[in-house]
């Protein structure tokens, strides 16, 4: 214990002596190459040091320590999205199934009223961003291998347990296992508790982690598990999104805690000392300090939900067409047992019948579309979920593209520009429907210039080609737009080769 203690003290200037004694191991590498193999000898050691100590912290709670490792960042790498809108939060309710870790005989595990505990540090975490967290289900794994194993071995098999795809599925082990939390990945719809950690915030961390939140010191810092900084975050910040967490509004994290307390003394590349935040629930602070969210870590949360369709399913959403002719039929799905329903409208659309009743009929009465807004009451409060609905009826005209074509102020007339192959002039245009509604296209001659050289037309969808050998040529064709409500408008388009109508 006095060991433990003394560590706990000293964990701080340990970790600096052992940084001094990698920099002192790349020193060597560099001045003789030919001692490799008593090299990686000692650099194995530093690592076995650097281990013990991520185990001490995990034993002794000093502060949190993670296991949740980021395939990728999605929403930069595959969706570019770099900064984040605080638009993008509206209320959300999830789903979530606990799963109860118990010996293989079905003894053991944490009581009822600690899973409600769970719940409510869960809520209590979330309830900031908006977010309200309502329980699915629980139910048991009877398994002595997880229950009394290492999470950190077993954690893949963990996982894939039971798991459910319409909630976000936590696993709880036993309070006395060793302290573990990790979520499967960032983003992801499922992470695991155990030892000190379960009854404590670090839920909502791990959480945090599920919505697409990385950890503050992420690219500053060498957490054990994302190897080492590759891209620190500037204390100006003005690369905060770019390199780090990829979030503005937290602060360069070098990840140097006792506690709660930072205690690094240590500078950025320009000099500037660190000033991080004590209380992030994305940082590594004492598990008791994980409060808090900012404003641009929720507004990443809600960006991720609103592009992974994993998350979308562990949500109550609505559903029901994305397009309406007369009147569709709306539901909230994943509602939580016990939750009440209420509907409103705007723009042209109205509730017919009971606003209460779940589904609900939607009519569509003005052709311009609109959202349709569920009021879901549930132990969270209120939250109001809204799906956008389009007009399947009304169909306005216009252009996705020209090639080799100069339009008029009316959008209508196109002068024909240089042709290509044979033809002197060609040109090209595309028309959409910029409702946004699922639209077919036909087209046909209404008039143009008889004899030779001829101007010919061929089309393929909502797309037209006209061509001619010749100069002042023209013909007008008709487009007939019809939506997948059986609504149609004809519009004429008339072109000119060579010369401007
Ligand atoms: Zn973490």
């Amino acid at each position: 214990m006095s060991t433990l203690l003394n560590f706990k003290m000293n964990s701080f200037f340990e970790l600096r002596r052992i940084s001094t004694y990698l920099i002192y191991i790349f020193a060597l590498l560099l001045l003789d190459a030919c001692h490799k193999a008593e090299i990686n000898e000692n650099m194995s050691s530093a690592i076995n040091e650097l281990q013990q100590h991520n185990e001490l912290i995990l034993q002794d709670s000093v502060g949190l320590n993670c296991g949740t490792i980021a395939s990728e960042d999605f929403l930069t790498q595959r969706l570019g999205i770099k900064t984040y809108k605080l638009s993008a939060i509206t209320d959300k309710i999830f789903l979530v199934h606990f799963h109860i870790v118990r010996k293989s005989d079905g003894t053991g595990g944490l009581t009822t009223s600690q899973v409600d505990q769970v719940l409510s540090n869960l809520q209590m975490g979330m309830e900031q961003a908006s977010i309200c967290v309502a329980e699915k289900g629980r139910s048991f794994i009877n398994n002595s291998t997880f229950y009394s194993g290492s999470p950190s071995t077993n954690f893949n098999n963990i996982v894939t347990t039971n798991r459910q795809s319409d909630a976000i599925n936590i696993y709880l082990l036993p309070t006395e296992a060793l302290s573990f939390g990790r979520a499967v990945d960032i983003p992801s719809n499922a992470l695991v508790l155990a030892g000190s950690y379960v009854l404590t915030p670090v839920v909502a961390h791990e959480f945090g982690h599920c919505l697409g939140l990385f950890h503050t010191h992420r690219g500053t810092a060498d957490d054990g598990v994302g190897g080492p900084a590759q891209c620190p975050e500037l204390v100006n910040g003005s690369n905060s999104s770019t390199c780090g967490d990829y979030v503005t509004d937290t602060p360069a994290d070098p990840y140097q805690w006792q506690g709660c307390v930072y205690v690094g003394t240590g500078t950025d590349a320009n000099g500037q000392h660190y000033s991080p935040l004590t209380d992030n629930t994305m940082s590594y602070v004492s598990p008791s300090c994980l409060q808090s969210f900012t404003p641009l870590q929720i507004a990443r949360m809600h960006t991720a939900i609103d592009n992974n369709s994993t998350l979308q399913n562990a949500m109550s959403r609505i559903t029901g067409p994305d397009v309406i002719c007369t009147n569709g039929t709306y539901s909230v799905s994943n509602l939580p047992s016990g939750a009440t329903v209420t509907w409103t409208t705007n723009g042209g659309l109205n509730i017919s019948g009971s606003n209460t009743a779940n589904p609900v009929t939607v009519v569509n009465t003005s052709g311009s579309g609109g959202a349709v807004i569920a009021e879901i009451t549930t132990t969270c409060g209120s939250s109001s979920v809204t799906k956008y609905v389009l007009a399947g009826t009304s169909i306005v005209l216009g252009i996705e593209e020209m090639i080799d074509l100069q339009d008029s102020p009316s959008g209508d007339r196109f002068t024909v520009l240089a042709g290509i192959g044979n033809y002197k002039y060609t040109g090209v245009l595309k028309i959409k429907n910029l409702n946004g509604v699922p639209t077919t296209y036909s087209w046909s001659k209404v008039s143009g210039s008889t004899g030779a050289p001829i101007i010919g037309w061929s089309a393929q969808g909502n797309k037209v080609t006209v061509y001619s050998k010749g100069v002042n040529r023209y013909i007008k064709l008709r487009c007939t737009a019809t939506t997948s409500c059986g609504s149609s408008f004809s519009k004429d388009y008339t072109f000119y080769t060579g010369f401007a109508p």
